[in-house]
């Protein structure tokens, strides 16, 4: 048995803890804040395989596969279900593109199919059909519940023996060669070191401070902060808008009926580089802007109040895949995951700690198309739709 020090309490580290534990590793997880308070309580809830390539397409359909049976496996209601994504072509030439990417997700055994106009206003009521000339439609995408989601792997992680502790900050590590010895964090004002024989940077948005920290270049693995907003509406009538709908010309508008309180959560690509570490403060630009859009989706959103608008951060890479592989000899990475990093959770969890504890994983992971080395040789993939 090794010990692996988790640096990062979003949904990566967390469900990484408890795979670890599963498989009988001795693991301590830092979370520097309170679990859960980087992105991941921030996210839309969405969960999809509607991916352009071989490789996020494999990955989330393992994903989705393991989504279906985590409630179970976890003993929590996790709220997922399977309301679909629909996405919306407003050209010939997005419909073409559609189709193409279509074939991809069948090959592999997404069961994306194209849809008309009618069919997509019986899956959602509430759309304005008159833009659209057809949808990219899979009825086994869908959403769950960051917050339960989290907690119930939190919960089973602690009772496999995990020492999970929030407000205890990585301050630094001791490094003999290619080796991580310790790591050092603060915690209650106080400074303390354990020994450990493994660390996986699972700190998203703050990963390059890690790397720095661990005496990599800081621009190694280059992901940047982007403000990314959300605004809710109060409770709707359940059915109107259940899938993730998203016509991607429109500035990656999106909305999506809230699995909890039935809620419409509206999102849109209106961002920003993030000024600082904390810039969380929503703005008025974003609330005029996503409304816009929204209410072009869904017309009857106009009656609709506002309830609540909040910001986090899009933690992004340059081809907007995240950086998931081993940087240091006993030292990994998961992070980077832009507006994907809560449905891909299950899955790359699995494969970290099947690759911190065995050297290899079981599940469809590419490891070269996430390699965290890849943009130092200039290799960028094509880019991820970064959308959740
Ligand atoms: P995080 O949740 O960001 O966790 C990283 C943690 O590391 C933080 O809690 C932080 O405090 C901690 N940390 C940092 N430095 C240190 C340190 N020195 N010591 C200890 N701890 C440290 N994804 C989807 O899949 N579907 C969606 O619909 C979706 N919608 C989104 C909507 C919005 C508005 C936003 C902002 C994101 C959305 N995402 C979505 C993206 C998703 O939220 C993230 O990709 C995912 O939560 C990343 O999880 P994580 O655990 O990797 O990182």
């Amino acid at each position: 048995m090794s010990k692996v020090a988790i640096i990062g309490g979003g949904i990566t580290g967390v469900a990484t803890a408890y795979e670890l534990a599963k498989l009988g590793e001795e693991v301590i997880l830092f979370e520097k804040n309170y679990f859960g308070s980087g992105s991941t309580f921030r996210c839309a809830t969405g969960i999809r395989a509607q991916f352009t390539d071989e490789a996020n397409i494999r990955l989330m359909k393992y994903a989705v596969e393991r989504w279906e049976k985590l409630g179970e496996e976890l003993g929590f209601d996790i709220n997922f279900r399977q309301t679909g994504y629909l996405f919306l072509a407003t050209s010939e030439e997005e419909v073409e593109a559609f189709k193409n990417n279509i074939r991809l997700q069948n090959k592999f055994g997404v069961p994306t199919r194209l849809i008309d106009m009618d069919e997509a206003k019986e899956i959602v009521p509430i759309l304005n059909t008159e833009p659209f000339l057809a949808g990219a439609w899979n009825p086994r995408d869908g959403k769950a519940n960051p917050f339960k989601t989290l907690f119930a792997y939190l919960f089973r992680a602690r009772e496999l023996g995990v020492e999970a502790r929030e407000k205890a900050e990585i301050i630094g590590f001791e490094r003999e060669g290619k080796e991580i010895t310790a790591v050092k964090y603060r915690s209650n004002g106080k400074v303390e070191s354990v020994k450990v024989d493994a660390v996986l940077n699972a700190a998203n948005a703050w990963a390059p401070l890690i790397n720095e920290m661990a005496g990599l270049k800081r621009e190694l693995v280059p992901i940047t902060p982007y403000k990314h907003q959300l605004v809710k509406t109060e409770p709707l009538e359940r059915g109107q808008a259940e899938p993730l709908v998203c016509p991607p010309s429109w500035n990656d508008a999106y909305i999506i009926q809230d699995g909890e309180d039935g809620g419409i959560i509206c999102g849109a690509g209106i961002e920003h580089r993030a000024k600082s570490m904390d810039d969380y403060e929503p703005t008025y630009d974003f609330l005029r802007g996503v409304l816009r859009y929204a209410t072009m989706i869904a017309p009857p959103l106009r009656h609709a109040h506002i309830v609540r608008q909040w910001a986090g951060f899009y933690a992004k890479t340059p081809d907007k895949n995240p950086a998931i592989g081993k940087l240091l000899d006993n030292f990994y990475i998961a992070a980077g995951f832009s507006g994907h990093g809560f449905m891909m959770a299950p899955a790359v969890a699995q494969a970290m700690a099947e690759l911190i504890a065995k050297g290899r994983s079981k599940v469809p992971i590419d490891w070269d198309w996430y390699d965290p080395y890849r943009f130092e040789r200039g290799e960028l993939r094509s880019s991820a739709f970064q959308i959740g």
